[in-house]
């Protein structure tokens, strides 16, 4: 056949302007993949819950290695069955995580999407139930649920009972059954995904970081999605944009170097429960605020998105107040204001005896442990420097050691500071980041804009390694019930929890 060059030359000048003119999308309707997906998972409810009942039957501690390769392996398998390359990442002395890749043809975005498949430990004397042999109930083991058969038509109501039910195996299930969604339906999804299941965030992910730096090649994204965490408790679903940072000292002040009868020596000796109360009583207000000089020079201030997306968010404020017995919050501001701020909360004083153990004398020293929780851009370097000069300024000698002879002697008031304890700063990504902006849209549209978005949690997660490793921006996006019982006994998740993520997932990766 002769050739005929300029022809098809021409029409492929002519294919590739008319895809510059009318670009194909690659994004679906959400509300329609959504709906879809409900259908097949309708149809499918039974294996999607036969399937996590036997993810749940492998006991998941991070510190157990032989099971918790058990479960990277088994995860291994759901994924490579699903069109992934998947692979285990391995560093010396930490559980593997679990890395696959999806890569969709025509797509400019990359979503990578974070879940842990460790959990904590369990005691099986604490639960009703062995944490690792899966039951359903019709409620909650405090309301006195019932176990039911683990057979189809499920209450939507009904919880599946097992360590990591909530956090965090679901998201492991709700992502694969989207993806069996969408297989059944035909419908490709319109980013690259990309997973990351890290298997010992329960144990304070230690290697984390070095493990992050290893692969960094392989991680990039143009978004983390974290998958962890309880939703709302007004049960509305909830996108977080970051976390706060957290760190802690201990401060320990002194008194005479042995202990004295109060009577012979009281109003003359130091009393260093005293010191110590007056010393924390200079550093924090009856409002939580921090009263260190310069303690707050790196805080960034709230944008007026974040400002508004708070006062949109249902307030838990009145229910709390009851539900906690407290009287009266410390301040008058809204929950989520106060996290919004730097926090000291005093752990723990030690020193001396109450009760039957009370005796009438002057104590040696007094001890406080201290924790903090920071906002962007706190770090725990700045924060140690002004702690310091603070209880300098009130008068101490700080030592990091017990003190000598020679420093008690010379000195009238001694502090000693343990700074051992690693901090790591907040994380927030700005709200008005496009692809977060792109997902929020998409979990309104399901929900009727009914989507919680708050700027941070009042916890904290080393989510800044992954801003400062990788490079990528990070948003949260739980799924289980905020009554799972997450690290306690009887850890459960609500179907109708599992179910929605289904969908919300289905749609996230179609129309991203
Ligand atoms: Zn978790």
């Amino acid at each position: 056949m002769p050739i005929k060059p300029f022809p098809l030359f021409l029409s492929s000048i002519l294919a590739a302007l008319f895809s510059v003119l009318f670009p194909v999308s690659l994004t679906a309707d959400p509300v329609s993949t959504a709906a879809a997906a409900r259908q097949w998972r309708q149809a499918n409810e039974q294996d999607i819950i036969d399937g996590f009942v036997e993810l749940l039957r492998l006991p998941n501690v991070a510190s157990d290695h032989v099971n918790i390769r058990r479960n990277a392996d088994y995860i291994l398998g759901l994924l490579n069955r699903r069109g992934f390359s998947a692979r285990l990442l391995e560093l010396e002395g930490s559980p593997p995580a679990v890395f696959a890749e999806r890569r969709t043809q025509g797509a400019d975005k990359t979503l990578m999407i974070y879940v842990h498949y460790d959990g904590q430990p369990a005691n099986p004397d604490d639960w009703a139930s062995d944490p690792w042999t899966p039951v359903m109930r019709n409620g909650p083991v405090e309301r006195d649920g019932q176990i039911v058969p683990m057979k189809a038509p499920f209450d939507p109501e009904w919880r599946l009972f097992g360590r990591s039910a909530g956090d965090d195996k679901a998201p492991i299930i709700a992502l694969n059954a989207a993806l069996d969604a969408l297989e059944d339906g035909g419908v490709e999804p319109s980013v690259n995904l990309k997973l990351f299941f890290e298997g010992e965030e329960e144990a304070g992910s230690p290697h984390l970081r070095d493990m992050l730096g290893k692969y960094r090649e392989l991680l990039g994204a143009d978004l983390w999605l974290f998958c962890d965490g309880p939703v709302h408790q007004s049960r509305r679903w909830q996108l977080s944009y970051g976390v706060r940072g957290s760190f802690g000292f201990g401060l320990t002040v002194y008194g005479p170097n042995r202990p004295l009868h109060s009577g012979h020596y009281g109003n003359w000796a130091p009393n260093p429960i005293m010191r110590l109360t007056e010393l924390i009583g200079t550093m924090r207000d009856d409002q939580g605020n921090i009263l260190i000089d310069s303690y707050h020079e790196q805080v960034i201030t709230p944008s007026r998105l974040e400002m508004e997306a708070i006062e949109a968010a249902p307030a838990v404020d009145r229910q709390l107040i009851d539900e906690l017995g407290i009287g009266r919050p410390e301040t008058n501001e809204r929950i989520e204001m106060a996290i919004m701020r730097p926090a000291m909360n005093l752990r723990g004083i030690r020193s001396g005896d109450v009760g039957a153990q009370s005796r009438n004398s002057i104590q040696t020293s007094a001890t406080a442990s201290i924790g903090l929780r920071l906002v962007p851009a706190q770090t725990p370097d700045f924060l140690r420097e002004a702690i310091e000069r603070h209880i300098r300024s009130q008068g101490y000698f700080v030592v990091y050691d017990a003190p000598t002879g020679e420093q008690r002697a010379a000195h009238d008031r001694i502090a000693r500071l343990d700074w051992s304890e690693a901090g790591y700063p907040a994380y927030r990504a700005p709200f008005d980041l496009p692809i977060a902006q792109s997902i929020a849209n998409i979990m309104n549209q399901l929900g009727d804009d009914t989507l919680i978005q708050l700027p941070t949690m009042g916890g904290s997660l080393p989510l800044y390694l992954i801003d400062e490793v990788v490079g990528a921006p990070i948003l949260i996006l739980p799924i289980a019930n905020h009554d799972n019982n997450q690290h306690g006994k009887d850890e459960n998740l609500r179907l109708q929890n599992l179910w929605d993520a289904i969908e919300i997932y289905a749609a996230i990766i179609t129309s991203l």
